[in-house]
């Protein structure tokens, strides 16, 4: 009898032990690793793709395991980079949203787990600058990084998006000069992003970076301009960063001692 009952205890244990084993393998990003949800992780950096660097150097299925919410870009340049509540899209360059095939790479992308720690209400219409000037106030540090994340109605947002790219590649600013613009008008929907402090100039964008996407998810892009009318930003105070860097390619060979913030002030 009591044997019995041990034996079953040890069957229970046996059985939480491998879910636990299960569910730590399906977190973990690396043997040994663990995913602290707290960590801003970057893939490359914004100097090397303005200078070109657009082949694809971590899949998709990899770049989920470091957080359920991002921006990026897609291989060669082919699409703006959205990811939310754990579902990652494409905004290609007709201005529609694919979800990403897991096995294809990214360039450039910033991703996290988004757990709000500041929930502001729009409960006012505020233009691009009115709305930045709003959350920047809140922020405890322009210091660290915040992922941002406004839901909302929008009497419009203007978005871009750019066609994938053939080698040789051209600077990003040239692929931007020839952006496609996309208004869209009274859709509702949720902007993705983050605050980037200055120190990390030449890693990632300073500043704001938004990518957009509808509520229906069909529709978004990289964030040029928009109008709230009403709605919900979410900050997620982001301490610790984390990047990888490719492992080959033009990485390798790229110049990166120059300071290129005049090339990113035309491209953003
Ligand atoms: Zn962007």
């Amino acid at each position: 009898m009591v044997e019995g009952r041990l034996s079953r205890y040890i069957a229970v244990a046996a059985v939480f032990l491998i879910l636990g084993v299960c569910m730590g393998l399906a977190l973990a990003p690396a043997p040994g690793g663990s995913v602290d949800r707290d960590t801003l992780f970057l893939v490359s950096t914004i100097d090397a793709l303005l200078q070109g660097v657009y082949d694809g150097s971590m899949t998709f299925d990899e770049l989920a395991m470091y957080g359920d919410f991002g921006i990026g870009c897609g291989d060669r340049l082919d699409g703006e980079l959205i990811g939310i509540d754990g579902e990652w899209y494409l905004i290609r360059v007709d201005g529609r949203a694919y979800p990403v095939a897991g096995n294809e790479k990214t360039p450039f992308a910033a991703a996290t787990f988004f757990d709000p720690d500041i929930v502001i209400a729009a409960d006012s219409p505020m233009n691009l600058t009115v709305l930045q000037d709003r959350v920047q106030a809140e922020l405890p540090s322009e210091n660290l990084f915040h992922a941002i994340r406004v839901d909302g109605t929008f009497p419009h947002v203007v978005t871009r998006s750019v066609p994938a790219q053939e080698r040789p590649y051209p600077r990003l600013a040239s692929v931007t000069a020839n952006q496609t613009v996309f208004t869209l008008e009274n859709v509702t929907g949720t902007a993705v992003g983050f605050w980037t402090p200055a120190l990390a100039k030449g890693v990632n964008v300073p500043g704001y970076h938004l990518h957009f996407i509808t509520s229906d998810r069909t529709a978004g892009g990289h964030v040029l301009d928009m109008a709230l009318a009403g709605g919900t930003v979410q900050v997620d105070i982001t301490a610790n960063f984390t990047m990888t860097l490719p492992p080959g390619g033009d990485f390798w060979t790229v110049d990166l001692s120059g300071d290129l913030s005049g090339e990113l002030e035309a491209v953003e």
